[in-house]
């Protein structure tokens, strides 16, 4: 096999790193000289540019003895082909040269699956699995010719790999680590004076003079042990180069759309359905009218269709639950067979002992389960179940948790609940752990119990976690988490097993179910026994339909890296978007926020923004952004919800709407006419200010 290094002086960030000295020898010796211990690369070329400033390169191979080809500068595809060509290999290795920690047995483990199977391109680098830093490609010369001959825009030309990434026309595969997600957290690649000296220190600390045979699993090791060295170059975004080339790349026209049925629809609602749909956060206020969908009739993986046919990419994915694609097969499978079989009987069935295996079998905290339909079942299960156990009334509440009395009475909603239910639950703010220390202090001996998302877009801090685990546990009060959306998202075992903290009783909802309406409350069986007593009861309980798409839903995320895929596509449209939003100068006004598996946007009023002192209108700023989104088939409001169909392709192409959506506007925010670009009303919050 060919390997073929690619290699170049120019750097914004880090000019001529690539004959940086680590230890005594350039960076690309190092690179070289990792190439050439694996035992499938059989012949090596450095691919350089025909510039002059690259010459430096060219001296250093001749000499070191080493074959060098030079080609275009811009378009490293062709530089690529050209020297593959010359060289008249079949099978091509591409290695980049700012990855002086190569390890050539995973080279070699790529390059075997590779010759032992039927693929056009094989890699690491689909899934964060192995650090940043160790990608190797491998592809034959067939599809380097397709890509060379097919592929047409700058930033195709200028990442070797990006059509094979993401034209969908060749057969790939990704080698992942078996270790799991190791790589997430390190970055060995060089682009930055910290990356170069991070890797100066790990050879420093492993190559002790001049054994240079050090790999993967030694440098791990010694990163383990000494986690200050991760510390020299983390918080530098993951491939940042490659998302800031989205900016050469023409923006995304607006698609021909109708919207007519969608508005003759809307209107008819007006006679029929106050608020027009059921669920807040999917009726009109919340997207942009005259251009947005009103209604949906249709999805498929992770694309949704409207009424009058125009297709969107689905980032609500229905505020969360379609976990892994609208009309997943194995899902639809096992719900049209037991639909078959029928839906809800007179007495309980069998399902439901084969889902509350599943549940405790993954969740933490689960001994025990009750079952709902909506999210709000789970919560006002929990809490009546915590006031019944403990004989208590206050309940101390943070984050969302549903439509019911007992919560909604703390919002600006909260019209029909009576003051007397209301000024039972009593909010406290996340990380801030003094303003749940108040309750305790101001209800002796009454708080029954602290329900709570584990987490919502903000990270804790300061042991938050354990904090309100120790007090709860002190106070004797019960300690619920709400993984209504966390759970089945962050880790099968939600939150919980993410954090490492173990609450009392649990909610899941929504991703346990890919769409269908199935909800539990899981927990401490001393608690749950009081389910016994209390009453938790209703006709749907324990309908069947959604008990079979659970129990397929569950099993298929245990048996496919469902969590890891959520993880990492979520991880690069975070990455992507907030790199573009600092490429574009929006970043004062937009950030994506959270983590990866369900992130928000952020909307802001730019007030962060050095020496601006005006402000903006963040719902001005979300309804242009979600407007130049929509009109390009990228339907998303706030979250980003990842499910297992959203593909490379899709998340390539949102990064492309998004840059452009971005673009439209900075340039309205520098002409100050972001209202007059609106081509319906403002959106608007469900919950408002108070
Ligand atoms: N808890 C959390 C954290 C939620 O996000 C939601 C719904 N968005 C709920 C509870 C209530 O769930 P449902 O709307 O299914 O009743």
């Amino acid at each position: 096999m060919l390997a073929i290094i690619q290699a170049r002086m120019a750097s914004t960030r880090l000019p001529g790193k690539m004959l940086a000295d680590i230890d005594g020898q350039p960076m690309l010796w190092h690179v070289v000289n990792r190439t050439r211990r694996s035992s499938l690369v059989d012949r090596l070329i450095v691919a350089t540019s025909v510039n002059s400033g690259d010459d430096p390169i060219v001296q250093f191979c001749a000499r070191n003895n080493i074959d060098c080809f030079r080609g275009s500068e811009d378009d490293v595809l062709d530089r690529f082909y050209q020297a593959a060509k010359s060289a008249k290999a079949d099978s091509i290795i591409r290695i980049t040269g700012d990855c002086p920690l190569l390890d050539s047995s995973l080279l070699d483990e790529v390059a075997r699956i590779y010759t032992t199977g039927d693929f056009d391109y094989v890699t690491n680098s689909l899934r964060y699995t192995y650090p940043d830093g160790l990608d190797v490609e491998v592809f034959s010369y067939k599809a380097l010719e397709r890509a060379w001959t097919e592929a047409k825009s700058p930033r195709e030309r200028e990442h070797v790999v990006s059509y094979f990434k993401y034209s969908g026309k060749f057969k790939i595969t990704n080698v992942d680590n078996p270790k799991g997600a190791v790589g997430e957290k390190y970055r060995w690649s060089v682009d930055e004076p910290v990356d170069l000296e991070f890797v100066r220190e790990v050879y420093r600390r492993l190559s002790k003079g001049k054994n240079f045979d050090f790999g993967m699993d030694e440098v791990v090791n010694l990163l383990c042990e000494n986690p200050e060295i991760t510390d020299i170059n983390t918080g530098i975004n993951r491939n940042e180069g490659s998302f800031t080339s989205y900016a050469n790349e023409p923006p995304i026209p607006e698609q021909v759309r109708t919207l007519k049925r969608s508005l003759e629809l809307k209107e008819e609602a007006t006679r029929l359905i106050p608020g027009y749909t059921q669920t807040f956060s999917k009726g009109p206020l919340l997207f942009i009218q005259g251009v947005s969908p009103v209604y949906l009739s249709k999805g498929l993986g992770s694309h949704v269709w409207d009424v009058d046919q125009n297709e969107y990419i689905d980032y609500p994915m229905a505020l969360g639950p379609v976990i892994l694609g609208h009309n997943y097969p194995a899902v639809t499978q096992a719900v049209t067979t037991q639909i078959n079989l029928g839906s809800s009987f007179s007495l309980a069935h069998p399902l439901e002992l084969e889902v509350a295996s599943l549940l405790v079998d993954q969740i933490p905290c689960a001994e025990m389960v009750r079952f709902g339909k909506n999210g709000s079942d789970a919560t006002s299960g929990s809490v009546r179940a915590a006031r019944a156990f403990t004989g208590r009334d206050i309940i101390a509440c943070c984050g969302y948790h549903g439509w019911q009395d007992w919560y909604i009475g703390t919002t600006t909603r909260g019209e029909g609940v009576p003051e007397a239910v209301a000024e039972l639950t009593i909010p406290f703010t996340y990380n801030d752990f003094s303003s749940l220390e108040k309750i305790f202090a101001e209800n002796p001996g009454r708080v029954a119990a602290v329900i709570m998302e584990p987490i919502g877009v903000e990270e804790p801090k300061d042991e938050f976690l354990s904090k309100v685990r120790e007090l709860t546990r002190r106070e004797g009060s019960v300690l619920i988490y709400d993984e209504v959306v966390t759970g089945f998202r962050l880790g099968l075992g939600g939150a919980q097993e993410y954090f490492g903290v173990t609450p009392d009783l649990t909610c899941v909802g929504k991703g346990m179910g890919n769409g269908f309406p199935i909800s539990a409350v899981v927990g401490r069986k001393e608690i749950m026994k009081i389910f016994n007593d209390i009453f938790f009861s209703f006709t749907f309980g324990g309908e069947a339909v959604s008990l079979a798409a659970s129990k397929a839903t569950i099993q298929e995320m245990i048996e496919k890296p469902v969590i890891e895929h959520l993880w990492q596509q979520g991880q690069r449209l975070q990455d992507g978007f907030n790199v573009l939003a600092e490429t574009y100068n929006v970043g004062a006004y937009l950030q994506c926020v959270g983590l990866p598996p369900h992130t928000a946007i952020s909307y802001k009023d730019g007030s962060e923004k050095s020496g601006t002192s005006t402000e903006t209108d963040p719902l001005l700023i979300k309804s242009l952004f979600q407007q130049e989104c929509v009109k390009r088939g990228v339907l998303v409001s706030s979250s980003q919800n990842m499910s297992f169909s959203h593909s490379n392709q899709d998340i390539d192409y949102t990064l492309r709407v998004y840059r452009t959506s971005m673009e439209i506007l900075s340039v309205a925010l520098k002409e100050g006419d972001l209202l007059s670009r609106l081509e319906g009303p403002l959106v608007e919050p469900v919950f408002r200010n108070p």
